[in-house]
């Protein structure tokens, strides 16, 4: 039981990489905050994780009044935030640079960036105070390699990188450590968004080619990232902060 009582703020809790997170942390004796846009999909989670206690909260991280919002009530309703997922994201569209939208980039800024600093901003507000806490950024390959048709989302990743870098530097006097983790593709609704907006009808056989792209020939769980996450908030890592995780089956490697 390594998160005994600890209280876990989770964003983008309703999403596949969220509710795994949410699980292992669950078992693991977490009280847990779990944050994404809307009640029911946030309902429907909650009842696939079995915590001694769950607070929902609905928000949207690109707003910076309701994640100061869902950060007080956190605060407020447990006395403290031992760890934070933030992890929210979208994918965008598919578009070539050449063919790009400012809309689109905007929207995937909007959310990706200025939703991680949001909630760098406000949770480390709390974590400094209490002069201890670890977060978890959630990065992607995409924030160390390129990938054509999401210039969008791998600029909003690569600046992920450099938030999380920053935090760390400017929060290891506090105690306080932050992490990203940089997974390629996993397996959850993100990536049959991102096969449909490759391949439309085929987005099938944008599949397999996604995978076959992976050395180990398939995309990750969302369990698999989950407890990289699970390692990176936990005393385990107590000497790892500013660090980014490739977590890719060897595709970093190629
Ligand atoms: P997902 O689409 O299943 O979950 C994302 C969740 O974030 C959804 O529940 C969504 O409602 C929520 N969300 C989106 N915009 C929000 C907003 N403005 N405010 C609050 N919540 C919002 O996708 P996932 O795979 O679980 O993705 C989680 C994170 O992992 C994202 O940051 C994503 O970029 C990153 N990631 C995913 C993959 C992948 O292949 N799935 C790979 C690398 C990184």
């Amino acid at each position: 039981m390594r998160f005994k009582d600890k209280v876990v703020l989770i964003t983008g809790a309703a999403g596949g990489i969220g509710i795994a997170a949410a699980q292992a942390y669950a078992k693991e004796g977490a009280k847990l905050a779990l944050v994404d846009l809307k009640q029911e999909p946030l309902e429907k989670a909650a009842e696939q994780i079995e915590a001694q206690d769950k607070l929902l909260l609905t928000a949207n991280v690109s707003n910076e009044e309701e994640v100061k919002g869902f950060v007080q009530k956190t605060k407020d309703h447990y006395g403290r935030i031992d760890i934070f997922l933030n992890n929210a994201g979208i994918n965008g569209e598919f578009h070539n640079i050449t063919d790009q939208t400012e809309e689109n980039f905007q929207n995937v800024f909007g959310v990706n960036v200025m939703g991680v600093f949001f909630g760098l901003k406000y949770v480390l507000q709390v974590m400094k105070e209490q002069k201890s806490g670890a977060v978890v950024n959630t990065a992607s390959n995409g924030g160390l390699l390129g990938a054509p048709g999401m210039s969008a989302y791998v600029a909003s990743k690569h600046a992920v990188v450099g938030l999380n870098k920053t935090a760390a530097l400017e929060m290891a006097e506090y105690g306080v450590r932050v992490n990203a983790v940089a997974p390629s593709g996993v397996n959850t609704e993100m990536m049959r968004r991102i096969e449909q907006n490759a391949a439309g009808d085929q987005a099938e056989e944008a599949r397999k080619a996604f995978e076959a792209s992976v050395p180990m020939n398939r995309y990750a769980t969302a369990e698999e990232i989950a407890d990289l996450m699970v390692f990176l908030s936990s005393d385990q890592a107590s000497f790892i902060s500013g660090s980014y995780y490739r977590i890719d089956g060897g595709q970093g490697a190629t």
